[in-house]
């Protein structure tokens, strides 16, 4: 086994093992049971290593949070963001990945998984998607703002659901964070829209 491989394969079990001590994750959807290491997964585009810096240099005892740092180099990071929709801040200082997925580092048809990391002072703009969410907070801390709901801020092992379609936004005022997203229902394939 290939050390990327095995980067990654680490990185599953630690996401698996947040999910177990996570109850609200478990109630939202099921881990999935059919999950395989894809085998070709595309590089990182070089302007998101910026960002990737800022999370390099963030350090935390969380064991999830340590694997994504040694995994950093193996993952296929994303932003989907253009500068005109969120502004170059915001992308100097936020990515993510698919963990699993029907486009992940792990395929599966029965769900599908992010991580996101948003550097500190940062303002994840309202957006909505079909798909029903819940977040959970590895490490770090967030303000999550969703229509209908208190704005609530949240730290490690914490979660906030999103309805299907229900506009949210996220605020990173006093610390980086670094969240697991679960998604379930309709529109597993799609992507976000900014409101
Ligand atoms: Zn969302």
């Amino acid at each position: 086994m290939t050390d990327s491989r095995k980067l990654r394969e680490a990185l599953l079990q630690e996401a698996q093992r947040f999910y177990d001590q996570t109850p609200a994750l478990q109630t939202f959807t099921p881990w999935p049971t059919d999950l395989t290491l894809a085998e070709k997964i595309p590089d990182t585009p070089p302007d998101i290593n910026p960002a990737l810096d800022v999370m390099q240099n963030w350090q935390s005892e969380q064991p999830f949070h340590q694997a994504i740092r040694r995994a950093i180099n193996v993952i296929s990071w994303r932003q989907t963001y253009s500068e005109a929709e969120v502004g170059r801040a915001f992308l100097d200082a936020f990515a993510y990945f698919e963990l699993f997925g029907p486009d992940g580092l792990f395929r599966t048809n029965e769900g599908r998984a992010y991580v996101g990391f948003w550097g500190q002072g940062l303002f994840y703009q309202w957006h909505h998607h079909l798909a029903e969410e819940i977040y959970a907070v590895v490490s770090g801390e967030a303000c999550f703002e969703a229509a209908g709901d208190p704005a609530v801020t949240l730290g490690p092992g914490e979660c906030k659901e999103h309805a299907s379609l229900q506009e949210h936004a996220l605020r990173t005022p006093g610390s980086p964070t670094l969240s697991l997203v679960l998604w379930r229902g309709e529109g597993l394939a799609g992507d976000p829209v900014i409101s």
